[in-house]
């Protein structure tokens, strides 16, 4: 199967959730479907590798929680660390936080202040982009700690909501838009 073919199968639309209006981006049959998910994390992992497929990051960062699932298999595949960046309020050592606007309210997120090396290359990982302020804080957060995005990786651009222009000058690739 093609890779979009795999995206097409695995990626069902569900009305009205988390609130009417809105239609959710359900990943879960891609996460069960073994052959689809081997593709999804092999093209979201070519984010971290050059044009001869050296790998060019040292951490791969996964945004919680459906960033979880999908930066860990990358790390593993790239062969390199996993930094998860959480909630505030989940992890257990200090931290480094950012806030940004939601809809309704704000959210903040948080990540280890040692979770890198000084100078780390990282290749940041998530689900979805809407607005893009959730990877937008992730960026800060990396910064903040002294290492370096390399490059953001998702699988679903939600193209009709403005991402693009609040990551502008930042590398994003995405596998499907919609
Ligand atoms: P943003 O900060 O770009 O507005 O929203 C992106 C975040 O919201 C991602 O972490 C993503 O998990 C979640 N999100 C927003 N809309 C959807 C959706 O339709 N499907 C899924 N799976 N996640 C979504």
């Amino acid at each position: 199967r093609s890779l979009d073919q795999v995206l097409q199968d695995g990626i069902r639309d569900i009305q009205d959730y988390p609130q009417a209006g809105v239609v959710f981006k359900d990943i879960t049959p891609l996460l069960a479907d073994h052959s689809g998910f081997t593709q999804v994390v092999e093209a979201l992992a070519a984010s971290g590798r050059d044009a001869d497929g050296n790998v060019v990051v040292d951490k791969v960062v996964g945004i919680e929680a459906r960033g979880f699932i999908l930066a860990a298999p990358v790390a593993l595949a790239l062969g390199t660390g996993f930094v998860p960046v959480r909630k505030k309020g989940k992890l257990p050592s200090a931290t480094f936080e950012e806030s940004y606007a939601l809809e309704y309210g704000e959210a903040t997120i948080e990540v280890h202040q040692d979770a890198f090396a000084p100078g780390d290359r990282v290749l940041v990982i998530d689900d979805v982009l809407a607005t893009g302020g959730t990877v937008e804080a992730c960026l800060r957060l990396v910064c903040r700690c002294g290492a370096e995005v390399v490059a953001t990786s998702v699988l679903i651009d939600l193209s009709f909501l403005p991402w693009r222009e609040r990551l502008a000058g930042e590398r994003v690739d995405t596998l499907v838009t919609v």
